[in-house]
């Protein structure tokens, strides 16, 4: 049977080591690291999700602050409140619930966003930083995934790797993740012509397609690592990922459940780019402070 990688439990014990470390962010600058979350509309999973990166932000001394829209605000009004986020010496990182609203252009919301606060990820900075190795912030759910792999000690170095999902936010950034540090890297999409060819050559095996049950026993190498990144809502209300749990840890020799996988990781990332992003101001501030001193 498959060892289960506990991502709650990972996710607990990083949170322990953040908040010690937005304490002596706190202590250094009179301030907490500080998160702007900016929520349109009343979508309830949006709702749920920002409740949960206030409660990690309580929970790793981050200061939270939510700004609510209603789903009628005009891109100008959001651009205007995110140009005064990136002013304002509080605020660390900002983050943009999605979805958005489709008469608001997410482009230009994102690219609005400073790329020192851009602790999602989503800038084209970023995004593109990926390729390049320039990255400041990595987006938070790939993230949390090299996170499981490494608290694991599985090596992703010529690693064959399989990514069942090529979204922006999770398939894409992962491959270039697992890419940079070596892996082949294999990305499947909806399109792909009989995925299974893909997913048994697999040593990791990283699926987030929103698919409840699309990945099955037969479908793994046996001894295979198998991340399961997709949530998705039964009609009876359950949560359950994309891979066939039971089945599959039978062949499996690492697997994350869903709940309690990645999902804990991905608000932990947030945290972790929210205390980094306010590390970085402080090193620019003490950069500054020498100059001036050189200066006068
Ligand atoms: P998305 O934007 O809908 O993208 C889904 C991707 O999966 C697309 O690339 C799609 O292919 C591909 N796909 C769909 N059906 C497929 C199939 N039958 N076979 C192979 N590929 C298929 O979704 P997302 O935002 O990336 O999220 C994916 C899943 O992860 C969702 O369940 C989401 O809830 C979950 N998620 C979890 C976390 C977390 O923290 N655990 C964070 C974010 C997302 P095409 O490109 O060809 O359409």
């Amino acid at each position: 049977m498959a060892k289960i990688i506990d991502g709650q439990r990972l996710a607990r014990a990083l949170r322990g080591g953040l908040l010690a470390r937005a304490g002596a962010i706190a202590e250094q600058r009179g301030a907490a690291p500080g998160l702007a979350v900016i929520l349109v509309g009343d979508d309830a999973a949006s709702a749920v999700y920002v409740r949960n990166k206030i409660r990690a932000c309580e929970a790793t001394g981050i200061q939270s602050t939510c700004l609510r829209f209603p789903s009628t605000v005009s891109n100008d009004e959001l651009l205007a409140t995110i140009a005064l986020l990136n002013e304002d010496a509080g605020i660390d990182g900002i983050l943009v619930q999605l979805p958005l609203p489709p008469h608001i252009a997410l482009d230009q919301v994102l690219e609005a966003i400073s790329v020192e606060k851009d602790v999602d990820g989503f800038h084209l900075y970023n995004v593109g930083g990926l390729v390049t190795g320039n990255t400041i912030f990595s987006p938070c759910t790939p993230y949390g995934v090299v996170k499981l792999l490494e608290s694991e000690n599985i090596a992703i170095e010529g690693q064959n790797v399989v990514v069942v999902g090529a979204s922006n936010i999770v398939g894409k950034p992962m491959a270039l993740m697992l890419m940079a540090r070596d892996a082949t890297v294999a990305i499947c999409h909806a399109k792909t012509r009989d995925l299974a060819q893909f997913t048994i050559l697999a040593d990791i095996l990283v699926v987030a397609a929103g698919v409840p049950g699309l990945i099955i026993p037969q479908m793994v190498k046996t001894g295979a690592v198998v991340i399961d990144v997709g949530i998705n809502r039964l009609p009876d209300g359950r949560i359950t990922g994309d891979v066939d749990f039971d089945g599959v840890s039978a062949k499996a020799s690492c697997i994350t459940p869903v709940p309690g996988g990645v999902g804990p990781m991905t608000v932990t990332m947030l945290m972790e780019n929210t205390i980094a992003s306010a590390e970085r101001g402080l090193v620019r501030d003490d950069r500054s402070a020498e100059n001036l001193a050189f200066q006068e």
